[in-house]
């Protein structure tokens, strides 16, 4: 067999493949394919969530079902129980997950409270052994990530969302900078680092290199795509950009800009690539979201599992190293 072709691609090639189309595309799949092989073998990494606190958010982003700015029929509550955190993470284990995040809605957490409370869940997982604890608080400090590690965090999520060049116009609540430190200072910290984006708001084709670009020069450990879910009452309700093709042009470049890390495909999965979802492992995924995303329900674990085994693929064990 004619030996693959791995090579690490530059941000022009980037491109030039997220505009191929017919044998092109085949030909991009089976490469991306071959590099996520290569670097991650058959072993898909489950992440299960926790909408831990929702709703009422401060900040403007436009794909948002939970921010303050827009109308929608979002959940709102209060902070859950530590003991309600520690019970999620059981269930999404018996789903098939090996990470865990406890999730919140707003730019940053507010009070000592939250802060308490979240630190005792992070404690309790991780003396119950659970091998990866994250959480996805919004923006924190060099104090605030500090603390949360000693209390058993090993995994802080923060998504960048997009491109610098377009996310004025998905937030016009806070600076881009502020995402990027919030990054920076998780790392600087020993942590390891999910981040990545939404695509399908308005983004161009080289936006999207552009937040692939600054993602592998911030050097995050894991990178979860999103696709646009258009809630009603969000700014983007009824925008529909993104063909199934789009998606996995995207997840195959992203895995060719970033071969050796961990790519997951996460919120508007089924809505975006529909019967197309078991591509995303040729496509050079090695990860996926299982369960129920923030606001929005996922399908049957079940269906997913039967999924990847159909695929040729198979569940990373809770128990392995990442
Ligand atoms: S994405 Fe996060 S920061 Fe933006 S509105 Fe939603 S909850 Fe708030």
């Amino acid at each position: 067999m004619r030996m693959k072709d791995t090579r690490l691609i530059d941000a022009a090639e980037a491109l030039d493949l997220l505009g191929c189309d017919g044998a092109d595309f085949f030909a991009l799949m089976a490469r991306a394919g071959a590099v996520r092989q290569k670097h991650k073998g058959n072993r898909v990494v489950l992440c299960g969530i926790l909408n831990a606190k929702s709703g009422r958010c401060s900040e403007d982003c436009s794909f948002c079902a939970q921010s303050a700015h827009h109308s929608t029929d979002a959940p709102i509550h209060p902070l859950v129980s530590a003991e309600r955190m520690v019970e999620r993470a059981r269930e999404v284990q018996t789903m098939g997950a090996r990470e865990f995040s406890i999730v919140t809605s707003g730019e940053t957490i507010r009070g000592e409270n939250e802060m308490r409370e979240i630190c005792e869940a992070l404690t309790r997982l991780r003396d119950a052994g659970a091998p990866w604890r994250c959480v996805s608080l919004g923006n924190l400090s060099e104090d605030q990530i500090a603390r949360l590690r000693d209390a058993g965090l090993n995994n802080l999520h923060h998504n960048l969302e997009t491109a610098r060049s377009f996310f004025p116009k998905v937030c016009s609540t806070h600076e881009y900078d502020r995402d990027v430190q919030t990054v920076r200072t998780a790392k600087s910290l020993g942590l390891k680092v999910c981040c990545g984006g939404i695509f399908g708001l308005g983004e161009s084709p080289a936006q999207r290199v552009e937040l692939a670009m600054t993602l592998r020069e911030l050097e995050v450990d894991s990178i979860p795509l999103n696709f646009l879910n258009p809630i009603p009452g969000t700014p983007l309700q009824g925008r529909h950009d993104l063909t199934p093709i789009d998606c996995l042009k995207i997840i195959a470049v992203y895995r060719l800009l970033m071969p050796d890390r961990d790519i997951y495909v996460c919120g508007g999965r089924e809505v975006n690539l529909r019967d197309m979802q078991s591509w995303i492992f040729m496509a050079g995924a090695n990860g996926m979201m299982i369960g129920n995303y923030l606001t929005t329900s996922g399908r049957d674990h079940a269906l997913d599992l039967r999924m990847i085994q159909d695929a040729g693929m198979e569940v990373m064990p809770r128990g392995d190293a990442p």
